[in-house]
């Protein structure tokens, strides 16, 4: 038997997916320990944009909104984005999808993650139900039927009704739940940056997709664009290490002077590609969310937005009764959440074997075969429709904190 206040619950992880968590159980009433490896959280970038950026779809906005963040967040500065336009390498297909089309004013917006998390936090701190214990690593996870123990490094110990691990794709919680994880490796790494384009990129977010990998220009509201470049390990790597002019040549190349050539590309990161699924995403008195659940492809945009869906489902299921992690609450929880997981991935992985494989067959066919698919998918209205309304988070199963009556929008 574990001691316990049955409205404690306890979170590993204080990235955008716990903080966002922590923030939706505080202000539900529950008493939140929050625990991450780190010093403290990212501070907020300064007037040079941070190049770590994400797209956040209208359901994350809608759900940050309801969690009160997203005011300050929109104060602070945020990349709206109206329309995406998407081609092939060989410039046989092209196609454009407009916010219009859904009858919204824009499909989402692009937000530093660092800015994204340091606002999370300032709202965390207004909470007094809220302790963040940062620079401190769990250890040891021990449940029974009416509580769980968590262990700290520091021999601290924390009684709660419900464990949660948000503590990114290389989860340690997972394994302490006993939780197994189907990985692959794309071998591709995803190569960021900000840089300045010839031509104004009017709001639009550009993709070309190459044998390789695609690269995509997120526009920035100070209209520059955000880099997310993928390519094969090896020559990722490379890329990285060319001097400024030659980086520069190298992606305006790439980008097919969309915007004319590029210039002042900031420092460049590059981040391995990697999809993780957790064979189950609850325990006893125990649940995974985000990227400590699933890691995709992040071609799309969606890791973060399927993540902070994870959060409000998670406080939506808790919300359901009086004690947090009964199994009822849990298993709701899981089977909300995974089936959808699993169908984005199933999708990120059709894109990537269609548009990215190097195979020599696969380049001899595959090259018309998606030409003629994004051909297509311009033509069919109702598919353009559909794939629009799921990416920018306006259909599907969503939690009641994610939805808005009265209509969307990325505004305050
Ligand atoms: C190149 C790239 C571009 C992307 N673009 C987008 C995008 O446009 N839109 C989108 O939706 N998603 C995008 N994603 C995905 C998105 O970045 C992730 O899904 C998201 O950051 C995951 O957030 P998280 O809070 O789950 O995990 P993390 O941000 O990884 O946070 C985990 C936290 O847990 C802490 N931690 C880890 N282990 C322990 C431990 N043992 N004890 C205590 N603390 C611990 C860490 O310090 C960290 O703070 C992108 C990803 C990549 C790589």
């Amino acid at each position: 038997m574990i001691a316990r206040d049955t409205r404690e619950i306890a979170i590993v992880g204080a990235g955008a997916v716990g903080a966002a968590l922590a923030l939706a159980l505080a202000r539900a009433g529950h008493a939140v320990t929050i625990v991450d490896g780190r010093s403290g959280p990212a501070a907020a970038p300064g007037e040079e944009y941070g190049e770590f950026v994400v797209s956040l779809n209208l359901a994350s906005i809608a759900f940050l909104r309801a969690i009160g963040v997203w005011p300050a967040i929109h104060a602070s500065r945020v990349s709206p984005y109206g329309g995406m336009t998407l081609w092939d390498e060989g410039g046989s297909g092209a196609t454009r999808f407009d916010s219009v089309e859904v009858g919204e004013p824009a499909l989402g917006c692009f937000v530093e993650s660092a800015l994204l998390e340091a606002r999370l936090h300032e709202a965390l701190a207004e909470y007094p139900g809220v302790s963040r214990l940062w620079g401190r690593r769990a250890t040891g996870l021990r449940v029974a039927h009416d509580g769980a123990r968590l262990a700290l490094d520091d021999a601290t110990t924390i009684n709660a009704g419900l464990v949660i691990g948000a503590d990114g794709g290389r989860s340690a919680m997972r394994q302490l739940a006993d939780i197994g994880v189907e990985r692959f490796d794309y071998d591709q790494r995803a190569i960021v940056c900000n840089f300045a384009t010839e031509r104004r990129h009017d709001a639009i977010a550009r993709q070309r997709f190459m044998q390789g990998g695609p690269v995509a220009m997120l526009p920035l509201a100070d209209g520059r664009c955000s880099l997310a470049w993928f390519r094969p390990e090896a020559e990722a790597e490379r890329l990285v290490e060319l001097d400024d002019a030659a980086f520069n040549e190298a992606l305006s190349e790439a980008t097919d002077y969309a915007l004319g050539a590029v210039t002042a590309a900031t420092r460049r990161r590059a981040f391995p590609i990697v999809r993780r699924h957790a064979v189950r995403y609850v325990a006893e008195r125990f649940a995974l969310v985000g990227d400590a659940a699933h890691t995709i492809h992040p071609q799309a945009g969606q890791g973060l937005n399927l993540g902070l869906m994870d959060a409000a489902a998670l406080a939506e299921a808790i919300g359901r009764g009086s004690d947090p992690g009964t199994d009822r609450i849990l298993r709701y929880y899981a089977r909300w959440r995974r089936g959808h997981n699993t169908a984005v991935m199933h999708a990120m992985d059709v894109f990537h074997r269609g548009f990215a494989q190097p195979a020599p067959v696969a380049g001899a066919l595959l090259g018309p075969l998606r030409g003629l698919g994004l051909a297509a998918a311009d033509r069919a209205g109702w598919a353009k429709r559909l794939i629009l309304r799921h990416g920018a988070g306006l259909a599907g199963d969503l939690p009641r904190s994610a939805r808005q009556v009265g209509g969307y929008g990325i505004g305050p």
